[in-house]
């Protein structure tokens, strides 16, 4: 084989790409990694602002995989800042020696597949042109930040800072007016940090979000040698839970809008006060009730109220217009406290609108704002925007980009019809966002090792039949959900132009690896290896647990979305 010449071509340094690496090269395969950043760690080397750490308790958002490192590494809190959890990538491909297959600063900008010789050709930005019978983008779900165009940014003389593209420097705002737009995760998590450096601090806010304190603390050794003690266990009932961590399945029997109100608040507040993502896994009706979804918003921004001092700012920062959890949840600390210090405003720019950037800061409809330094907290072009990016052209050099033009379409987010020996890690329509990260990562570097083991020199591809059903599955059990009852980046709401389509699948972390399972336990059905279509079939609906009460209160509120899902 040539040096440009490998079995496997992994796209991307991240969680995804460095046990990707370490698998397919424990099989014997050759593999070459490409990486645009200078270093490993993916989300975790590129958003560096203040403020930035994990919303999945660092003990589950971790490798399950080498169990030597799982007791030998110490996570500091409840929830690790970013610093440490890229030093752990970062020791993760010291220990595996995987920096040795990783070609670093260089960017993807094509890949084509070769139909006469069943490999594709990977062309990157330094020009070279690598060759592989696999491809594995590995290019993460949150890799490409949104950055809006906002009239007049060229006159700004002072500093702008993107979340998604933080420097490497520490960037010190101490006696300094900022500007910051976004209220997402990213802002919940840097505006209490920049706060407490900057002389004064501008909030502009399009829509509030909904935040569940972290109850973030130093992690207690006693607590991690427990954990560490039974941590097989623990892996295993994460897999085993909705959203892949434990504490995401609901436990309470009964119905929120069963039970009276007092009942209700009192276990809302038992979430509440544990702290994190679990809150909304209090009640299974509220991910699919819109009238029980309403008590659970009700709670939050009761609390909100509580913690806001200044009653208007606190209706501002009350989200009215979607139900609690339809748009990310985030996990905060101090955030809401934080727009209780003077120095601290909150605008509302639906009431004022941003005209343009100026010379001297910003100006909306109201007023003109002196800012040294903006910080856009915008978010991303998530789930398929970094695709996008890359040419990407499969059989008869059908372009991924048009096949995608109304919204992406695959066969378990794992592979796109048309498109042979090209996988997706945590890709549209497998659980990825809305579960632990890490837990979805695994299963599918898992099972696209096992699939890469089984197809050896030959091709793998989806069914087109197959894919359109998966398609269809997914869209069914988002519309049986409250989810596109809000705008979000999970259904492409925030990037103008976007198709809107619900792009994760939502029937279960547990449900979805046992569709996995069965779809290679009975000969990789839904797909063609070399040609060769088998007749075995996955229904999903044979792996979904249907709950009775849940289903029958979805009858009541939407029943044209049930229909469709049974
Ligand atoms: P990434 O970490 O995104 O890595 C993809 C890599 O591909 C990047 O390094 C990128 O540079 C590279 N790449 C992309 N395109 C190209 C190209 N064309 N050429 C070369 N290289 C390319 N998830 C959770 O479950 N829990 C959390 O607490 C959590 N917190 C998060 C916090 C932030 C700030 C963000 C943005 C996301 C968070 N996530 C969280 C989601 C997070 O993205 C995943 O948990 C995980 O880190 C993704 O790993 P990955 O390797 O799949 O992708
Ligand atoms: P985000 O949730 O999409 O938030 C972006 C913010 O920018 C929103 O408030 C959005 O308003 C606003 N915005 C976008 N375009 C705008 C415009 N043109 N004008 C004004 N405001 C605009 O992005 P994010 O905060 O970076 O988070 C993205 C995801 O990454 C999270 O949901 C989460 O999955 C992950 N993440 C996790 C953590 C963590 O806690 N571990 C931290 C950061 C990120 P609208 O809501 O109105 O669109």
């Amino acid at each position: 084989m040539s040096d440009n010449s490998f079995d496997a071509i992994i796209v991307g340094a991240g969680f995804s790409g460095l046990y990707l690496l370490h698998k397919l090269r424990g099989q014997g395969l050759s593999v070459r990694v490409i990486e645009m950043g200078k270093d490993v760690g993916g989300t975790w080397y590129w958003n560096r602002y203040p403020g930035a750490r994990c919303d999945i308790e660092s003990m589950e958002y971790s490798y399950s995989w080498d169990e030597e490192l799982e007791q030998e590494w110490q996570w500091s809190e409840r929830y690790s800042p970013q610093p440490e959890i890229l030093d752990y990538l970062g020791h993760v491909a010291d220990r595996h020696d995987l920096r040795r297959d990783i070609a670093f600063e260089t960017k993807v900008t094509a890949a084509h597949y070769n139909e006469d010789r069943d490999r594709w050709s990977v062309t990157t930005d330094g020009g070279e042109t690598l060759d592989a019978r696999f491809v594995v983008m590995a290019t993460g779900c949150l890799s490409s930040p949104n950055k809006p165009q906002f009239e007049g940014e060229e006159d700004f003389t002072g500093e702008t800072y993107l979340t998604g593209l933080w420097p490497h420097e520490k960037v010190d705002f101490t006696g300094k007016k900022v500007g910051l737009i976004g209220t997402g995760s990213s802002a919940i998590q840097s505006i209490p940090q920049i706060a407490k450096e900057a002389t004064e601090l501008t909030v502009f806010q399009r829509t509030p979000n909904f935040a569940i304190p972290a109850h973030n603390h130093d992690l207690d050794p006693d607590y991690v040698a427990s954990i560490k003690a039974s941590y097989r266990e623990l892996r295993a009932e994460a897999k085993e839970q909705a959203a892949g961590f434990t504490g995401s399945s609901v436990v309470n029997e009964d119905l929120a809008v069963d039970l009276p109100r007092e009942k209700v608040e009192a276990e809302l507040q038992r979430y509440w006060d544990k702290g994190g993502l679990t809150f909304m896994a209090s009640f299974s009706d509220f991910g699919v009730s819109l009238n029980s979804n309403a008590i659970a918003a009700e709670f939050i921004r009761d609390r909100i109220r509580e913690r806001v001092n200044d009653p208007d700012t606190a209706e501002l920062l009350c989200p009215d217009s979607y139900p609690a959890g339809a748009k990310r949840m985030c996990v905060d600390i101090g955030y809401y406290e934080t727009f209780n210090e003077d120095h601290v405003h909150l605008v509302d720019i639906n009431a004022e609108p941003i005209e343009r950037i100026t010379a001297a800061g910003l100006k909306t409809s109201e007023k003109d704002y002196e800012f040294d330094a903006i910080v856009f907290a915008t978010g991303f072009d998530a789930m398929t925007g970094t695709l996008a990016k890359i040419d990407i052209s499969g059989r008869g050099g059908k372009k991924l980009k048009d096949k995608w033009a109304d919204g992406p379409r695959t066969y378990l987010g794992l592979m796109s019809e048309g498109f042979p020996n090209l996988f997706l890690v945590t890709g549209p329509q497998s659980p990825s966002v809305i579960s632990n990260m890490i837990v979805s990562i695994e299963q599918h570097v898992e099972w696209i090792s096992d699939c890469i083991e089984r197809v050896g020199k030959g091709v793998i591809e989806p069914l087109e039949t197959a894919e359109n059903d998966w398609v269809d599955h997914c869209n069914a059990v988002a519309d049986l959900t409250v989810y596109p009852y809000a705008k979000s980046w999970y259904l492409g709401d925030n990037v103008p132009g976007k198709p809107r389509i619900f792009m994760a699948y939502l029937g279960g972390v547990p449900e979805y690896r046992r569709i996995c399972d069965a779809v290679a336990e009975r000969g990789y059905a839904g797909f063609r290896i070399d040609g060769v279509a088998g007749n075995a079939k996955v229904d999903p609906m044979e792996f979904m647990e249907q709950n009775e009460k849940v289903l029958a209160l979805v009858m009541k509120e939407r029943p044209e979305a049930l229909a469709a899902f049974v």
